[in-house]
């Protein structure tokens, strides 16, 4: 394979696109500098930061961005439905929230999905996000070609390598800490080469409706977990599947079954990887880094550079995914930002990010790697030698 048609295959089965949400109004009232610019529909991303009274001025390159005037519908119908039309031609794909807390990873990927049951049929409300997008286009795609299909829902959460059904009818007010600890699903090898989480609930649904119901059924329980077991949200991932199979005959008149998985992943704040840090190696907590996230990264990274062994293994979510990731899949990684870093702090995890997060930075910043040796102003030469060194 040419390097050229290598590059090629590497942006068509993983993209990365940054969303940079508008300011909110703390944000407005804050006299906090604007450390993110971005224009809507284009590929780059201004980021200046002042360090020590000098202003540093870095370009990041994404497959889209999309600023703080795009819309919901702009996201989806640019960068979304060839994602689902895949699925539907009986692929398995994935698309990942991922960013700080606060930046708008339920927003993008959940947005409005209360309303969009009331609305009038066929119709989502401005807000709704990926999901409800998604699940509306599957549906409109599946009833307008009169074939048999069926379309199976699953809905889980993950917080701390346990895995919980957010589907599960139990009325989760009423359990304490202990019963809730006793609902942790194990996952399991299926004896095909793939895994499946025992007892979890797989829905089946016959019309978009009744997903959204299981939607906000799935949130809600989240939220409700959240306040009862007092946990973050911010290092819980969750993930909602979609698999759906369509009977077909081929011209020569055989039965075709395809099937195809859309997994749609809000993931943990990005700030629990950059907080505990690679770098700090194996001296860091166990407990405290989030282990399926750091090994997300790793293995996308494996994956985007073709390496041999690919980590799948080495976490739950990595495991579940593992059949929707590389191969004959399209994943893609919505990147997202705010405008104003609050927090000084806050800076130093989006260039943590680059300077600690060896796992993901280069999908994030793709721009940085395909141009240092080159360019060689993006990362401060002292890290550069001691990546260098690492890598060797
Ligand atoms: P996260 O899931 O990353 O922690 P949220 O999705 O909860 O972040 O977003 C934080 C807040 O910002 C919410 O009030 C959300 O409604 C708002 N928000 C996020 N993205 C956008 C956007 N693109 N447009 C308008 N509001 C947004
Ligand atoms: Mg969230």
């Amino acid at each position: 394979m040419s390097a050229s048609s290598r590059d090629k295959d590497k942006s068509v089965n993983v993209q990365v696109l940054l969303r940079c949400r508008p300011f909110s109004e703390d944000e407005l009232r804050s006299n906090a500098p604007q450390v993110v610019t971005c224009n809507d529909f284009q590929k780059e991303v201004a980021v200046s930061q002042t360090i020590a009274g000098k202003q540093i001025d870095r370009v990041f390159t994404f497959d889209k961005v999309f600023g703080p005037c795009a819309k919901q519908k702009d996201l989806y119908e640019q960068a979304i439905v060839p994602i689902v039309n895949e699925v539907l031609e009986g692929f398995n794909c994935t698309i990942f929230a991922y960013g700080q807390t606060g930046t708008g990873k339920t927003h993008t990927m959940e947005g409005e999905c209360r309303r969009a049951k009331s609305g009038p049929k066929g119709q989502l409300p401005v807000d709704a996000g990926v999901i409800p997008r998604a699940v509306k286009q599957i549906f409109d795609a599946l009833e307008g070609q009169h074939t048999e299909y069926s379309v199976k829902v699953t809905f889980l959460e993950l917080y701390n390598e346990e895995i919980t059904d957010l589907l599960a009818p139990e009325e989760l007010s009423k359990i304490s800490l202990e019963d809730k600890q006793k609902k942790q699903l194990p996952l399991m090898e299926d004896g095909k080469g793939g895994v499946l989480v025992r007892g979890l609930d797989e829905e089946i649904v016959t019309c978009a409706d009744e997903i959204f119901s299981l939607l906000e059924r799935g949130s809600s329980k989240r939220r409700t977990a959240e306040t009862l077991l007092n946990k973050q949200s911010s290092r819980s991932h969750s993930l909602f599947s979609i698999t759906i199979h369509i009977k077909e005959a081929t011209p020569e008149g055989e039965e075709l079954i395809k099937c195809g998985k859309l997994n749609l992943v809000d993931l943990a704040g990005s700030e629990n990887i950059s907080r505990s840090g690679a770098r700090e190696g194996r001296a860091r907590e166990a407990g405290e880094i989030n282990k399926s996230l750091l090994t997300l990264g790793r293995v996308i990274t494996a994956l985007v550079e073709h390496l041999g062994h690919i980590p799948y293994r080495d976490s739950k979510l990595t495991r579940l995914l593992r059949d929707s990731l590389g191969g004959r899949t399209k994943t893609c990684i919505i990147a997202t930002v705010n405008q104003k870093m609050m927090k000084s702090t806050l800076i130093k995890d989006l260039y943590g990010e680059i300077d600690r997060l060896k796992a993901v930075k280069k999908l994030l910043f793709p721009e940085v790697y395909a141009t240092r040796e080159k360019v060689g102003v993006y990362i401060p030469k002292e890290r550069y030698y001691q990546e260098e060194c690492e890598r060797k």
